[in-house]
């Protein structure tokens, strides 16, 4: 293996779609809907199959993405955080949002920086910092009040925060709504977190790539909206989450045109474009929604409110089951603590270091479902935090929920 390589070979996702494929348990580990929530988008991308009509739609397009899609994303986001983007210049499209997370990374840190990562994080950023020659510095959200069973407790410590800054500082990774926990970060935090980047002059990498998933009254807030933030604030959504079709891999990101600069080098020199037929389809959906965003006819308003349900369901299945659910404000995952379960489970043929590793594969081979060891979204120094929980993806169809609920109300 190349030194390069060292102590980054294991992965989360390729060890646990193995273990699913060898156990066919019910599946809420890798998040992805089991079902079909955005027929329209795919009826737009059968229409670039008329040969006809589109012959060039299968061809390359603009490396930096296809005109029809980046002129929506720029109107779709420039509404949004009340600013006009240059489509051109200030938008890139990629191969999902991990494209984006691997060209702001490679792009803007690099031998000396220092990157600032909240945990739990998005698995891959901790890689792509050290891959870039980084030094990842880390700060755990932790529980304020351990009774209070939503994500909204779940706090930075501003003051251990600030501590992690200094003059090697380069960037701060930002996940709101957060995967796994589904903490949306307030107005509030995010304006703090904004503060200290000006001061330190630090940019912000914001992944948002759950940003129409959010319940009740919470609201996501886009850290490149507020005051001063444009100029030092990528941000990272994905087609995957977007319309719930994660095969598609279709990315983005968006920011100031001298950030986003060093983000089109990375592109160009790596995949230069992405699939054409895709970016059309995406361009053409996203036209309509900008149109009926904040109506009840939005896709965007539908995909939340219809999670919803399923998210309380998965609370109460949870709770049947005697296991303490972490109730998530946004996103698809729930974080759940299994240790009521303890003395039922025996994890004694397991082998890894990590309690919650054992416990979801005694878990899966024992019930048959699967979650996701929430320690892959920690530092190594810091994996203990999360060794209590398990992850479990709620975006799936009623009768999936059904099944878990099953399997978890027999177990107390
Ligand atoms: N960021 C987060 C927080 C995610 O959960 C995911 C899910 N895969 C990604 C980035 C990558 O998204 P994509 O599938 O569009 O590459
Ligand atoms: N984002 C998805 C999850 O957290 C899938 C990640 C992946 O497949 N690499 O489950």
């Amino acid at each position: 293996l190349d030194n390069k390589y060292q102590g980054l070979e294991n992965n989360v996702w390729v060890e646990f779609i193995d273990l699913n494929a060898k156990l066919q348990p019910l599946n809420l580990g890798q998040g992805f809907p089991d079902f079909m929530p955005a027929e329209s988008v795919v009826r737009e991308l059968a229409k670039t199959c008329d040969i006809e009509a589109n012959p060039l739609l299968h061809q390359y397009t603009r490396g930096y993405g296809h005109p029809r899609l980046v002129k929506a994303l720029a109107n779709l986001y420039g509404n949004l955080i009340n600013r006009g983007i240059n489509p051109m210049t200030e938008v890139l499209v990629t191969g999902g949002a991990y494209g984006s997370l691997f060209c702001a990374i490679m792009s803007n840190v690099g031998p000396g920086d220092e990157v600032i990562i909240i945990e739990p994080y998005f698995d891959c950023y901790e890689p792509l910092v050290r891959l870039a020659g980084g030094t990842p510095r880390f700060i755990s959200l932790k529980p304020e009040n351990p009774t209070d069973a939503s994500s909204a407790s779940w706090a930075l410590n501003m003051e251990e925060l600030r501590s992690l800054f200094n003059v090697k500082t380069k960037a701060i990774i930002v996940n709101t709504p957060n995967n796994p926990l589904g903490k949306v970060f307030t107005r509030q935090e995010l304006t703090d977190i904004g503060d200290l980047c000006k001061e330190f002059n630090v940019i912000v990498i914001s992944d948002e790539v759950y940003e129409w998933l959010v319940y009740e009254d919470n609201v996501h807030t886009r850290i490149a909206s507020l005051d001063g933030m444009w100029d030092r604030t990528i941000t990272i959504g994905s087609a995957g989450k977007t319309f719930s079709l994660t095969g598609w891999k279709l990315g983005w990101s968006y920011g100031p045109a001298h950030l986003m600069r060093n983000l089109h080098i990375a592109h160009q020199n790596c995949v230069y474009a992405c699939p054409t037929p895709l970016q059309e389809a995406l361009g053409a959906q996203l036209e309509k929604e900008i149109k009926r965003l904040n109506t009840p006819d939005s896709f965007f308003y539908k995909m939340v409110t219809d999670l919803k349900e399923r998210r309380d369901l998965m609370v109460r299945s949870v709770r049947d089951s005697g296991m303490i659910p972490v109730v998530p404000e946004g996103g698809y995952f729930m974080m759940v603590n299994w240790k009521p379960l303890e003395n039922k489970a025996d994890l004694s043929e397991e082998t890894d270091a990590q309690a919650d590793y054992r416990f979801v594969k005694w878990f899966a081979k024992t019930h048959k479902l699967l979650g996701i060891p929430p320690s892959a979204f920690y530092s190594n120094d810091h994996k203990h935090l999360a060794e209590d929980y398990l992850r479990l993806c709620f975006y799936k169809k009623t009768e999936t929920l059904q099944k878990a609920d099953e399997i978890l109300k027999h177990l107390k």
